[in-house]
């Protein structure tokens, strides 16, 4: 297979280290709000890599973290604690916000078909690896500690910048307008391995360790994590384009400087999705997420195929139009997938040359849009018995992951219509507000025995049936 490799710029042959096998690892979410649908561009891109290569026959592991801890609202060290926001905002502890938004992270992956990765680690489950791994670059002389902080000298690696070649003035961290300059670096990319002196005296979160008590900087996680489960190479490392830098780059540069050799040859990066007004961004406030084109009346499968459509090398933009337009056309494809009858058999020459088509489209570069047009051709194939469509596009729904060929589950026999259920949710709100939780968790029971599942979300209630 081949895709294109960020660190050398071009699109590569993909070998791993072992025949095989791949070892992939990919940047998680940070839990302080809600997944948008950007984000979700590129889980579920790297969810089609991940099931090509398995359909291609590697053996694939993937590991994922969870930040929870030490992502600052600048993505270099200024700002404030991403999550001790989303904690003030929601008055909830730390605790309580990660295990929210880890859960609605899971939820929105599950409904999108994305797999959930082998490995799974919250970066706070992991402290004692971040601790121990900055102890070895502070003895090889990679780290300093300066105004109670530890850091990473960038200075002393041969190549900092391994992706591209960039100016350094473009890339000042610390000098961007707002965003106060931090005396402590002895070189200006330098970066924050160990947190003790921060500016947040309320972080809610703290460690003991040999430079006093704190809390570990975003960047190591992601290193020692990978480390920790998939050991000394990465085969495959993901994420989206805005983690080229600082992020992966400070990843190569502590990892590399720990472990004394090259760590990982291949670097995939999704480009984001746009709005009319530009990157969706969580900290603008405006963004969309799967539940609110739920609310719209759109099928998380909807937005997989709107995804899959477009390449991952380019930005995509979101429009009303653009996704209306794919959403209708998801629709048209899967309804005359469940329709194929199951007359004659699968196999033959026309149905070799279908699944040769579809594997050569991913094999190159990831071509989705292509990947989906093998779809239509074989549902429009004059010749091919309905036995054989219907095996093609199950096969391909292996990487696709569409629900091509999933009956929807008729409403079940005897359940409430919508609006009696909005207006029993209504009720509850308003049972709650009085502060008579008696009533609001009689109503809720009642609806559960009807087989309605009321969810509590930030933004209000929602269901399932
Ligand atoms: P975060 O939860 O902010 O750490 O971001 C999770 C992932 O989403 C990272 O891999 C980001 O690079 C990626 N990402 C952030 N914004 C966008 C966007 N607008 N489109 C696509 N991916 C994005
Ligand atoms: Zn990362």
């Amino acid at each position: 297979m081949k895709f294109y490799n960020t660190l050398t710029r071009q699109v590569e042959e993909f070998i791993p280290r072992q025949e095989g096998k791949v070892k992939m690892y990919t940047c998680g979410p940070t839990v302080y709000n809600f997944a948008h649908i950007g984000n979700l561009r590129t889980y579920l891109m790297e969810d089609v890599l991940e099931k090509t290569l398995r359909y291609l026959g590697y053996d694939v592991t993937r590991v994922m973290n969870i930040t929870d801890i030490g992502h600052l609202s600048d993505d270099a060290d200024s700002g404030e604690d991403k999550m001790l926001l989303g904690a003030k905002r929601e008055h909830k502890t730390v605790r309580e916000l990660a295990a929210f938004y880890t859960d609605a992270f899971f939820a929105d992956c599950e409904k999108l078909n994305i797999k959930r990765p082998d490995v799974v680690q919250p970066a706070t489950g992991c402290v004692d690896e971040f601790i121990r791994v900055i102890e070895a670059l502070m003895d090889k002389g990679y780290a300093y500690k300066a105004g109670g902080n530890v850091y990473f000298d960038t200075s002393k690696v041969a190549q900092y910048h391994k992706f591209f070649n960039f100016k350094e003035e473009d890339l000042e961290v610390g000098v961007r307008e707002g965003v106060d300059e931090d005396e402590n670096k002895r070189n200006k990319n330098d970066f924050v391995l160990w947190f003790t002196k921060s500016k947040f005296e309320d972080q809610a979160l703290k460690w003991d360790s040999p430079w006093g008590v704190g809390y570990p900087g975003w960047h190591i996680e992601c290193s020692c994590i990978a480390m920790k489960y998939l050991g000394e190479y990465v085969d495959i490392h993901c994420g989206g384009i805005d983690n080229v830098f600082p992020h992966h780059t400070n990843e190569i540069a502590q990892s590399e400087a720990y472990l004394g050799h090259e760590w990982c040859r291949y670097w995939f990066h999704v480009l984001h999705l746009n709005t009319a007004g530009g990157k969706m961004s969580k900290s603008s406030g405006g963004f969309l997420t799967l539940q609110k084109l739920e609310e719209e009346g759109h099928s998380p499968m909807e937005y997989r195929f709107f995804c899959l459509l477009s390449h991952y090398r380019n930005s995509l933009v979101y429009s009303e139009d653009t996704f209306a337009n794919a959403a209708n056309a998801y629709r048209k494809l899967k309804s005359r997938a469940v329709a194929l009858g199951s007359e004659g058999e699968a196999g033959g020459e026309a149905y070799e040359r279908y699944k040769a088509q579809f594997r050569e489209a991913l094999e190159n570069d990831l071509n989705t849009s292509l990947a989906v047009t093998c779809v239509y051709d074989v549902l429009k194939d004059k010749e091919l018995a309905p036995a054989a469509k219907r095996a093609l596009i199950a096969e391909f729904d292996k990487v696709l992951s569409l629900d091509l060929l999933k009956e929807e589950e008729a409403p079940k026999a005897g359940a409430p219509d919508a609006a009696y259920i909005e207006e029993r949710i209504a009720a509850r709100a308003a049972a709650k507000k009085a502060k008579n939780y008696a009533e609001a968790d009689r109503i809720r029971s009642e609806l559960a025995e009807q087989g309605v599942t009321l969810i509590d979300t930030p933004a209000g209630t929602t269901y399932k049936l």
